[in-house]
């Protein structure tokens, strides 16, 4: 495409986007059109060496696409933390930009993400729902990073709080009521990010939030190392389901470029 197509091409998109996705139409535009633009930042991430642009335009976007859901069903409120008992896992982009924050948080919060790796970093996504842990950013029942948590944190929704408490601490199989809004919007935004991801060269896994967090922390210069190519996640538990086994993912990848 030659540079004028692209600007054209990039101003269609940022009005596609203007609230963020919507997920009541069945529109596949919107997905591509994120993934054109997070493919656009992470170029340039590359170029300045920060993370901070993409993860700042995805977080602003699902912020607005949550805006425009209706909450009435839902039972998550401030203090209720029961989702932040379980495997979390989050893009490697988002994690190095969580990573900054902790540091600058102090080494307090860093010696508490190192002891909730060394308890849960023998359990997989299938196995870590039977030993509940909470979340070494979670305080006093609140997210200690709220406004920088992953995705993955943000859709984490659901219409019974006694389920919830149940069920994330092992105590029930029941499933948890998420609404189909939450459902659709995580898919939709994974999606978008992982295209993104694919198209720059990056893995577009997502890893388990502890061990992948600790191996930010430790690797000097993670950010700048993670840019230019270095896999510093290898051999970091990720999510089993591969989101581009799945013919619908390749078509999108396929339309979006
Ligand atoms: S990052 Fe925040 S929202 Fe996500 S699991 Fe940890 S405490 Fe909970």
């Amino acid at each position: 495409m030659n540079k004028g197509k692209l600007r054209r091409q990039k101003k269609v998109d940022q009005a596609i986007l203007l609230k963020g996705i919507n997920f009541q139409k069945n529109n596949p535009e919107p997905i591509e059109a994120m993934a054109r633009q997070l493919f656009s930042l992470l170029e340039t991430a590359k170029k300045n060496g920060s993370v901070d642009e993409p993860i700042k335009f995805l977080q602003s976007k699902i912020n607005m696409s949550l805006e425009n859901v209706e909450t009435k069903q839902l039972a998550c409120k401030k203090g209720c933390s029961h989702c932040c008992y379980i495997w979390v896992s989050a893009t490697a982009p988002e994690i190095l930009y969580v990573s900054k924050i902790v540091k600058r948080m102090g080494p307090k919060t860093i010696e508490k993400i190192r002891e909730a790796h060394t308890l849960t970093k023998d359990f997989d996504f299938e196995t870590r729902h039977k030993y509940p842990n909470p979340c070494p950013l979670l305080e006093n029942d609140v997210c200690s990073i709220y406004n920088s948590r992953p995705s993955a944190c943000r859709y984490a929704a659901s219409g019974n709080a006694e389920i919830c408490s149940r069920a994330y601490h092992n105590l029930s199989e029941e499933s948890i009521p998420i609404p189909t809004t939450h459902i659709r919007g995580s898919k939709a935004y994974s999606l978008a990010l992982a295209i993104a991801l694919k198209k720059a060269g990056f893995s577009y896994h997502a890893y388990e939030f502890n061990s992948a967090l600790v191996r930010a922390i430790d690797t000097n210069n993670a950010q700048q190392a993670w840019l230019s190519g270095e896999d510093i996640f290898s051999g970091i538990m990720t999510e089993s389901i591969d989101i581009f086994s799945d013919k619908t993912a390749q078509n999108f990848y396929q339309k979006a470029f």
